[in-house]
């Protein structure tokens, strides 16, 4: 609930005009960013670009998306990661090449931005902004012109240098193509669209609303081009093992997608399933914070027995909290937005489920919240490990200092510790373990970085991951 999240992107070839389709995918998207959203789509032998401040319908006119013309075209909504909040950062970036304009979106984060700044900053290169996106489309550039202007050698020879997540999709003239990183950090699918069309997102929801068919995961590695025929697979370099961002099940995609093969709702309800084994409770009434732990407040309940209330009411017309940043903000947010069910509360023993702790500012106010209320007891249950560690792939956890969860203590010391701060009865994570089973895939397939696992990449200073199986 208190992380931001990184970015969505969605990318489209068709035979009519594109631009309201990637309206439409952004906003299902909205969830990925609120900071601002672009559109970009070739139309008479060059790239055309929108872009606004804010949510997907706040950031266009409807003018300016109806009047945008070109049948392939890519999108973003961003939430600053890499480069901060400046306007110049806006996706997606576009830059004209000997091969014709490229545009780019990314979403993710790469590991090794600042060396390649510098090194690319001592041959004599200027930048336009501080976004390791746009390292990423100068290097393509640059490796295109050095094969030829072949945008497929280039893309590959850009990959070689790459550390980090990267999913992206690119416009490269007529172009379009998608790119996933060697350990498939990040989402990304591919869908077919009616009656003529292929689209990749982020996510599955966004084929959902554009009432596209579901085709497959872009592969780890693959780099895919959308054509008039069909996706072609140019190439697939993906590492042995793969890192799926296990955050993404935890929290920041839809419950209604499917990553990978693995139903999101399916997978935050198996957490609560486990939660409720692991960490079991006496209590009268499971009541979700809406509505990141509905689904694990469901799965919790199935188990344990306890009927599942609404006992958090949200106000579904604010945004969510990390848009304000700073914890004063935040504090101020968070009474608008959600408001006790005192008829569910009162008087009751209350098991309150959320997918994950960060900094416990939110939760701390939740639980105050219910107490005053009228809880007579208030057990947390939470349905990702304690993050321990930061964040290099594009998710906004960067300093250790800002975890309420520390490091080299014992899982009970830890649980007793957050419990005395954010006021609760007791407070219960699912294992690392439960977490794995929960989300169905080998623990070697995902990224467990920030539960302090190790990292899928070389990160300086931090330890890679051990892989089990080897
Ligand atoms: S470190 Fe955590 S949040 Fe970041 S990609 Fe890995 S699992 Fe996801």
């Amino acid at each position: 609930l208190q992380a931001s999240e990184s970015c969505g992107i969605i990318g489209i070839f068709s035979s009519r005009q594109c631009s309201i389709d990637i309206f439409y995918g952004l906003r299902a998207l909205q969830h990925r960013g609120q900071e601002s959203a672009g559109i970009a789509t070739f139309h008479e032998d060059s790239v055309h670009r929108i872009l606004g401040p804010g949510l997907v319908h706040n950031a266009f006119t409807r003018d300016q998306v109806r009047n945008l013309n070109g049948a392939r075209g890519i999108g973003h909504v961003r939430y600053p990661t890499t480069g901060g909040a400046d306007p110049r950062n806006i996706q997606p970036l576009v830059v004209s090449s000997l091969a014709g304009d490229v545009a780019l979106a990314h979403n993710g984060d790469i590991v090794n931005s600042s060396d390649l700044r510098n090194e690319l900053h001592g041959k004599g290169w200027s930048f336009l902004s501080r976004s390791d996106s746009e390292i990423i489309v100068r290097i393509i550039i640059h490796e295109m012109s050095r094969s030829n202007g072949d945008p497929v050698l280039g893309i590959q020879k850009a990959m070689d240098r790459l550390v980090g997540s990267y999913a992206l999709v690119m416009l490269v003239g007529d172009r379009v193509f998608t790119v996933r990183d060697p350990h498939g950090i990040k989402p990304l699918c591919l869908g077919q669209l009616s009656p003529f069309g292929l689209v990749v997102a982020s996510e599955s929801c966004a084929l959902d609303v554009l009432g596209a068919r579901f085709l497959r995961d872009v592969a780890p590695g693959e780099v895919l081009e959308l054509t008039a025929e069909r996706a072609v697979s140019h190439s697939v370099r993906a590492s042995p093992n793969t890192a799926h961002c296990m955050f993404e099940y935890v929290y920041f995609s839809r419950p209604d997608s499917v990553l990978d093969g693995r139903s999101v709702y399916k997978a935050r309800t198996e957490m609560g399933r486990a939660l409720a084994r692991e960490f079991p409770v006496e209590a009268d009434v499971v009541v979700p914070v809406p509505d990141s732990g509905r689904a694990h407040a469901l799965g919790f309940s199935e188990v344990s027995g306890i009927p599942m209330r609404e006992g958090l009411i949200k106000n579904r017309y604010v945004h969510r909290t990390f848009i304000m940043g700073e914890s004063e903000k935040r504090k101020r947010a968070m009474s608008l937005k959600l408001t006790p069910n005192r008829a569910v509360i009162q008087g009751k023993r209350v098991v309150l489920l959320d997918d994950s702790i960060v900094r416990g500012t939110t939760m701390g106010q939740i639980v105050q919240m219910l107490r005053k209320a009228g809880a007579m007891e208030v057990h947390v249950r939470i349905g990702s490990p304690p993050i321990l560690s930061p964040c290099y792939y594009g998710i906004d956890m960067k300093t250790r200092d800002q975890f309420i969860a520390k490091p080299n203590q014992k899982r009970e010391a830890i649980c007793a510790k957050v419990a005395k701060s954010i006021n609760a009865n007791t407070v219960g994570y699912v294992t690392v373990e439960g977490l794995v089973r929960a989300i169905g895939k080998s623990e070697d397939d995902m990224c467990l970085g920030c539960l302090a696992r190790g990292y899928p990449t070389s990160v300086p200073k931090e330890r890679t991951r051990k892989l089990r199986g080897k």
